[in-house]
């Protein structure tokens, strides 16, 4: 049945069981009210996923949900901080409840294992388009940015790449009826694709550790190439450090192109002076979250790629500006 846009949003986002305390106003005024503490800073970003571009239309709306959240997660992950507040711009082809009923529970999932709460947003008509914003909280002056990392710093991934980028794979040949590729796990690549962790635990710990950080959507040579850019300094990556899966490595020699080209991983990228690294291994092994060591800053401009000691060049068109 065809909902209103006033009963829809009553009945699918109101209700929420996270009821925050610095929420002074939430759904349902011209505007939303929060109280940031003394001392905090605001930290706000905001991703638009389009059906059709950052997900096959046919994802079901409770992975849709969910990754609209996810991938904002990992944007205040990359900076270190602390999940808060979200508002949610919706397009949609039409009022669906059971459409809705399921996008709502992906996102409240999520939600609700962080503490966040949606306090307002945007209905209307249109190609399903989902927005959130998202703002969270950083103690003053302890944010992670791109641009502070420096020359002997090493630099670290969390997690294993690639994962997504398999998943994506396998999820286009079930798209197109193809039978699945013979693959041992491939219900875990999908869900990495499609149900990423935002790795907010690991941002939160890397406070004060860190001395740069990027959440990896793009493909790790792409995102570390805006650390590089915005710090003003080059890298060398060891590619056999790359934390990768083994059926990747069964992919011939090309595995290591498709591990640092792959997006949607939303893993972290970070950098750490070298006597942090036990401080850092410490932090990541407290918290549970996979953490390698996988390449070191240096002066010289550009991301420079070795394996057992030879230079490689990444083959992906694109992304060549990143070669030496
Ligand atoms: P306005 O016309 O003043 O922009 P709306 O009629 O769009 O207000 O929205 C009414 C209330 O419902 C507002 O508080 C708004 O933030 C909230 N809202 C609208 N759409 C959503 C949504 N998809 N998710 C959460 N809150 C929403
Ligand atoms: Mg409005």
């Amino acid at each position: 049945m065809a909902l209103t846009e006033f009963g829809l949003i009553e009945r699918f986002f109101k209700q929420q069981r996270v009821q925050r305390s610095d929420v002074d106003l939430g759904i349902g005024d011209d505007a939303a009210l929060v109280t940031v503490p003394a001392g905090q800073q605001l930290v706000v970003a905001i991703d638009t996923l389009v059906a059709g571009v950052h997900f096959p239309v046919d994802t079901s709306p409770a992975h849709i949900g969910y990754k609209s959240l996810a991938v904002n997660l990992s944007d205040l992950a990359a900076m270190g901080a602390e999940p808060a507040w979200a508002t949610l711009a919706l397009t949609l082809p039409e009022s669906n409840a059971d459409w809705l009923a399921a996008f709502a529970a992906g996102f409240f999932e999520l939600a609700e294992r962080y503490q966040l709460q949606l306090i307002g947003g945007d209905t209307c008509r249109g190609p399903l388009t989902v927005s959130v914003q998202i703002a969270g909280l950083v103690p003053t002056g302890q944010a992670l940015m791109r641009s502070k990392a420096n020359i002997g710093d090493l630099i670290f991934v969390t997690g294993q790449i690639g994962d997504a980028g398999i998943g994506l794979k396998l999820r286009l040949d079930l798209d197109r009826g193809h039978p699945a590729r013979k693959i041992e796990n491939a219900a875990y690549f999908i869900e990495r694709l499609e149900k990423p962790q935002p790795r907010i635990d690991a941002g939160l710990a890397l406070r004060g550790l860190a001395t740069a950080a990027i959440d990896v959507s793009d493909g790790l040579a792409a995102d570390l190439g805006h650390i590089l850019e915005a710090s003003g300094v080059g890298a060398v990556i060891n590619l056999e450090q790359l934390p990768v899966a083994t059926e990747l490595k069964k992919n011939g020699d090309a595995w290591w192109q498709m591990a640092i080209s792959a997006g949607d991983d939303y893993e972290l990228c970070f950098t750490a002076s070298a006597d942090q690294r036990q401080e850092v291994e410490q932090a990541m092994q407290r918290i549970g979250c996979p953490c390698a060591c996988i390449g070191q800053i240096e002066s010289k401009p550009g991301l420079r790629l070795h394996l057992a000691g030879r230079d490689q060049k990444l083959a992906v068109t694109g992304y060549q500006h990143f070669g030496s």
